[in-house]
């Protein structure tokens, strides 16, 4: 049987594909980038935003449309908060809520009558469609959160922390790096909760990975700044393990955090910088920041703004805050009007803008290991422009004689000059 696999929103999601992928092809099912060719189509949901959800009816509708004959099983977090109207819209066949994501492949073949469907021979090692490109691939290795930020409807859509066995994740390591993957980024929706349920944590899971696996390159996903294990930043010494933490500060106001009910607070979140900054030079610390949350005032948009500049972030993204119907945060009095989120908007772009080419600037001149993608351009002068990422997460880009193969090889290269979209690096 062919199945199709569609997905919005988060990190998170693209891993759980990758998993039903491996699991599905593990029971002889193919899987296909055609919509047309498929019997079977598994939509991971989003919700994170009202505009998510708007997207994820609309994909349930197209596909639907496109293909009516195909069996249609959404998950995710849209049909877990929504799971009815999910469930009546038209051509749904199967609701899977997040918690029973683990079995989600089980449970399509088993109620949807599919087990009997002939199975395809496939070869061991056959690569998955939905490793990013062919170099790198998100794996999940938590769920869940026990937190309340305020304006959070993730944590009320995925429950409580659940963690994933270091076997099953160093096993799903080394079939990714058996299938060509080079680079492995660990997410969760609590990452840095990681084994609070199995009696573990991150730091034995990187050991674990580190030790028992491979694969040239593992990257952390998105992490919360606080509650690290201890030894965490000691990790960074092994040169496989990626210079790069994206810790989403959300806002440089503690007043404000206090709203969010973060559990991170200015002075902290300077501990951790300066830790990752002491372990590993250039390392590079990116994050997530909201722009008119509820309450925000004008001084503590300034508060804010003198914070994140004394900090630095190799990248910011900004996001501007959008009441999300049951959190606390889309109750709150004093709520932000348009007009000044686009302004604070506008002004944060200019100087992340700016932070940016100030973390590449102290870059150029150095050497940094470049896992090169497939993606090429090819230029007037008859050179082929190769596109990839150094360790601590800068794009970059070399030309070289178009039969020089390098997608999917990591290479020394020295960085050279800033570019408008990458810098420009020399093998
Ligand atoms: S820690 Fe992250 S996932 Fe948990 S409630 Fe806060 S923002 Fe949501």
């Amino acid at each position: 049987m062919q199945i199709h696999l569609k997905t919005l929103g988060c990190r998170l999601n693209e891993a759980e594909l990758e998993t039903w992928a491996q699991a599905f092809q593990a029971k002889g099912h193919g899987i296909t980038r055609n919509l047309s060719d498929a019997q079977l189509v598994i939509i991971n949901s989003c919700a994170v935003t009202q505009d998510a959800v708007k997207k994820s009816k609309q994909m349930i509708r197209r596909i639907h449309r496109d293909n009516p004959q195909a069996k249609l099983v959404v998950s995710g977090c849209y049909a877990t908060l929504n799971e009815t109207e999910a469930a009546q819209m038209m051509g749904v066949d199967l609701i899977v809520g997040n918690q029973d994501k683990n079995q989600l492949v089980e449970k399509a073949l088993a109620e949807l009558n599919m087990d009997s469907m002939p199975a395809m021979s496939t070869e061991p090692g056959e690569v998955s469609l939905f490793s990013r490109g062919r170099q790198r691939a998100f794996v999940k290795v938590q769920d869940g959160c026990r937190y309340r930020c305020t304006f959070c409807i993730v944590t009320v859509a995925r429950g409580e922390e659940s963690s994933r066995r270091i076997e099953d994740v160093v096993a799903e390591i080394n079939a990714l790096h058996q299938q060509g993957i080079n680079e492995a980024i660990i997410t969760g929706v609590h990452l840095g909760g990681y084994g609070s349920d199995i009696g573990s944590d991150l730091v034995e899971l990187v050991k674990a990975i580190l030790e028992q696996t491979e694969i040239p390159r593992l990257r952390m996903g998105s992490l919360e700044p606080w509650e690290l294990p201890e030894g965490f930043f000691e990790l960074f010494k092994n040169p496989r393990l990626m210079p790069h933490l994206h810790l989403p500060l959300q806002s440089g106001s503690d007043s404000v955090l206090r709203r969010m009910a973060r559990r991170c607070k200015t002075a902290e979140f300077t501990e951790l910088v300066s830790k990752a900054r002491a372990a590993i030079p250039h390392f590079n610390i990116t994050t997530d920041i909201i722009v008119g949350f509820p309450g925000e005032t004008e001084e503590e948009w300034q508060e804010s703004v003198d914070y994140i500049k004394h900090v630095g972030f190799g990248h910011i993204h900004t996001f501007s805050y959008s009441p999300r119907e049951g959190t606390k945060a889309a109750a709150m009095p004093n709520q932000i009007g348009q007009e000044i989120k686009r302004k604070r908007s506008r002004e944060l772009h200019g100087l992340a803008e700016t932070m940016k080419q100030a973390f590449i600037a102290e870059n150029i001149g150095t050497e940094a290991d470049i896992l090169w993608e497939g993606q090429t351009e090819t230029l007037e002068n008859g050179l082929i422009r190769y596109f990839g990422y150094s360790q601590n997460y800068l794009r970059a880009a070399c030309d070289v004689a178009p039969n020089t193969l390098l997608e999917n090889r990591i290479t020394p290269a020295k960085l050279c000059r800033a570019e408008a979209r990458f810098i420009a690096a020399e093998l």
